[in-house]
């Protein structure tokens, strides 16, 4: 018989319940006992909402303190140092100072999980041996079997995966990592098999990158003994994210069950089982309710799916379950009060993905007449929004046919137009510019939201917002910079702000998702076409640009990183949704020239995480995002200048992408990459004008004078002075007024210091 399964249940609440109490946790307003016992009452209202819906196979041991991979290293006892650990069961206070820090020992790294918004505390493995701390499957299987009576499948990040994604250790001694690990991943599925635990569920994402030849030989050995050691547990060896690679090798490894993605990796897994079968002694998890996306899906779509599938895998060996864990979808539906009906019918959060999963499965086992109700709501709500008229602008759908077929370039070569801006521009050597937010303080907070409430009207808001450019553009004139900005006192969230003025966009109330720790994010919804509806920024901007003769960098957040920040609607391509948001943009960028100002920066922070996981997509990917980004900026005059910006990722590797985007300035992050973004300019040469931020903006602490020059040294020596800017590392919006000044005025003085040396060199 057809069951199903569920790869991963959010942490967070429907409420954010999670969030709030770790947070009340850390503040030291609910003690241990205190929490131990909400986070168990959390745990079992998801358990207890899955087992009410019908769920065959609820995974346990997928709920966290913070982090599953945190989980998993703390799990192997694997601590770094200078956490103090001194064995046994890992104390919370250990395990949090890891992920947040102590004031004695910096927080491991975080990074992303593949090509999501969570984040993973990476595991540091130098120096270190691994031993099992506690069995934390056991323990979850156990709560639930004992509380709801529910017989669950524990879920365990796969051991490839999990080496994979640490660091502290060279490529060579992966297989080392590995057998040290085996034994542990062992005793763990030998006292699961003696618990009576029927299934498991190993995690490895890492198998939908790259797999090579020594990889496989790894997993076969890890296959191997995990099997032989726990003979009556099946293993369902989990992969997500995309197709897997290496299909024929990785249905062969002795594993009861084989997990693929058949919406993020369709086309990929499907190739595959239709070229090479499948095994017959094996299960297929067949992963086709998206984990990832927030939309309703077509039932009709997923039975054809499921047809085609049970032509090649007969119905009592297929499990139908969610594409990955719904850890990255909000919780329901059911509390939005405030989006239209249209849109609300056509979304489905994780309890709405449950009831798709359950009605799918019925189907299968009773026959299609059984869900025919269902089937027929979900198809009427899916062509209402399809039919809306957010879904059907024919001026933008024209405009983007148009500009898709062109290639967007400014009138001007580089050269030519760094030249004629000089001439405009009249700016000393070594420019000096901020990244265009400075620091929210509460009382910007407070303001904005008693406008928003209403409380505020709009003239008291606006004369609000001018005092503190007035503030801050005198700061700028007295500490010196040449290059100034508004400040960004008007916006909330770089994406936020945007998508509220332009048209497509819907908003949530609840819809949170996990980010880092207890850090969740609410993405704005991106379900129409997306279009210009009316000026965005230039009011403030001009409004900066009246109080002072130095030039004012209008500010934008770029297409891709709008994109990338939101969810989007999946009936039309990425790639369309960019050239959308480019066009909307790209009106906004001539409106603020339009208005006089004549340096507008585009920001395209998120540029990198858009990347697929599949390398051989990865070219396609950068042209259509450098080209997303040129529709917005290609048709400006000569002389104004456009900038650019980039953070939160290593660049490195696409310096060739970068400089294809022509800005004629970009600023980018330095101290995440640690020199070795300054390293690949001396294999690159780039010809446009650059900032590497001098400073990073993550902490508090003033950089000194000596510092900061140290820094433009290092850059000068591989990247011209004439092109070179001196700026942050990003925006300044979360740190504090007076460090803020500080550290502006050291990084001017740095900045003379270096005209003086290198005036004679130029
Ligand atoms: N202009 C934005 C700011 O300064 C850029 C933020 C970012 O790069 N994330 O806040
Ligand atoms: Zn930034």
């Amino acid at each position: 018989m057809v069951k199903s399964s569920v790869l991963g249940y959010p942490r967070i609440g429907a409420d954010r319940e999670w969030k709030k109490a770790l947070e009340a946790y850390w503040a030291g307003k609910i003690d241990n006992e205190a929490f131990e016992s909400q986070l168990q009452e959390i745990r079992l209202n998801h358990l207890r909402k899955q087992q009410a819906k019908g769920i065959d196979y609820i995974p346990v041991n997928d709920f966290s303190y913070y982090d599953h991979i945190l989980d998993t290293a703390t799990m192997f006892g694997l601590i770094p140092e200078r956490f103090a650990y001194e064995g046994g069961k890992v104390p919370l206070s250990v395990y949090y100072g890891i992920a947040r820090g102590t004031k004695d020992a910096a927080a491991s790294e975080m990074t992303k999980w593949f090509n999501t918004n969570y984040h993973y505390i990476v595991p540091e493995l130098s120096g270190l041996t691994p031993v099992l701390t506690e069995n934390k499957p056991l323990v979850a299987y156990q709560e639930a079997k004992e509380k709801l009576g529910i017989e669950g499948k524990p879920v365990l990040v796969g051991p490839l995966t999990f080496v994979k994604l640490s660091k502290g250790y060279s490529a060579s001694e992966t297989g080392t990592w590995l057998n040290r690990l085996l034994p542990l991943y062992v005793r763990i599925l030998q006292e699961l098999q003696q618990e009576g635990v029927q299934w498991v569920q190993i995690d490895e994402p890492i198998l939908v990158t790259q797999v090579s030849d020594e990889d496989l030989q790894h997993l076969r050995t890890i296959y191997d003994t995990l099997h032989a050691s726990a003979p009556a547990i099946n293993i369902m060896l989990q992969t997500y994210f995309e197709a897997v690679e290496r299909y024929q090798d990785i249905v062969a490894l002795p594993v009861q069950g084989i997990g693929l993605d058949f919406v993020h990796g369709r086309p990929g897994n499907q190739q595959s089982l239709q070229s090479f079968a499948f095994p017959q002694d094996k299960v297929l998890g067949a992963g086709i309710i998206d984990g990832r996306g927030i939309w309703r899906s077509s039932l009709q779509e997923n039975l054809d799916l499921l047809n085609e599938l049970s032509a090649i895998v007969s119905p009592d060996r297929l499990i139908i379950q969610s594409s990955c864990s719904l850890l990255h979808v909000p919780v329901t539906t059911d509390r939005e009060t405030k989006l239209t009906s249209e849109l609300k019918n056509a979304l489905a959060f994780a309890d709405e993905k449950l009831d798709e999963l359950v009605l799918l499965t019925q189907a299968l086992t009773s026959g299609i007449g059984a869900i025919a109700t269902q089937l027929d709501t979900s198809a009427r709500a899916i062509l209402a929004l399809h039919q809306s008229n957010e879904r059907n602008r024919s001026d933008v759908q024209q405009a983007v046919e148009e500009l898709r077929v062109q290639e967007p370039v400014r009138s001007v070569p580089f050269a030519k137009r760094h030249l004629a801006q000089q001439d405009k521009w009249q700016l000393p050597l070594l420019p000096t510019t901020t990244i265009g937010s400075f620091p929210q303080s509460a009382e910007v907070r407070k303001a904005r939201q008693s406008w928003r409430k209403g409380e505020w009207n709009q003239e008291r808001y606006t004369d609000f917002i001018h005092q503190h450019i007035d503030t801050w553009i005198g700061l700028q004139e007295e500490i010196g910079l040449d290059v100034l900005v508004h400040g960004e006192f008007e916006r909330t969230d770089m994406v936020e702000f945007f998508g509220e003025k332009l048209a497509g966009f819907a908003f949530t109330q609840n819809g949170w998702v996990q980010s880092y720790g207890s850090r969740c994010v609410k993405p704005p919804v991106i379900f129409g076409d997306v279009a210009f509806d009316g000026n965005m920024t230039v009011e403030e901007t001009v409004y900066a640009q009246s109080q002072t003769k130095k030039p004012v960098k209008g500010m934008l957040t770029g297409p891709i990183t709008i994109m990338n920040w939101s969810f989007v609607r999946d009936d039309i391509p990425r790639e369309h949704i960019a050239y959308q948001l480019a066009y909307a943009l790209r009106q906004e960028v001539e409106a603020l020239e339009q208005a006089g100002i004549g340096m507008i920066q585009v920001d395209e922070p998120a540029v990198r995480e858009g990347l697929p996981l599949k390398v051989n997509e990865q070219e396609a990917y950068l042209a259509w995002a450098v080209k997303a980004f040129k529709i917005t900026t290609c048709t400006v005059q000569e002389t104004t200048q456009i900038h650019t910006h980039m953070c939160y990722c290593e660049f490195h590797d696409m310096i060739g992408s970068i400089e294809a985007m022509d800005a004629d300035v970009i600023s980018i992050e330095t101290s995440r990459s640690h020199g070795e973004l300054i390293h690949s300019f001396e294999l690159n040469t780039y010809k446009l004008g650059i900032g590497l931020g001098v400073y990073d903006i993550h902490s508090p602490r003033v950089p000194s004078v000596k510092e900061m020059t140290d820094m433009i040294q290092r850059a000068l020596r591989v990247l011209p002075a004439q092109l070179f800017w001196i700026n942050p590392d990003c925006g300044l919006k979360t740190r504090g007024y007076d460090e803020t000044v500080a550290s502006l005025q050291n990084m001017v003085e740095a900045t003379r210091l270096a005209r003086d040396t290198y005036a004679t060199l130029v």
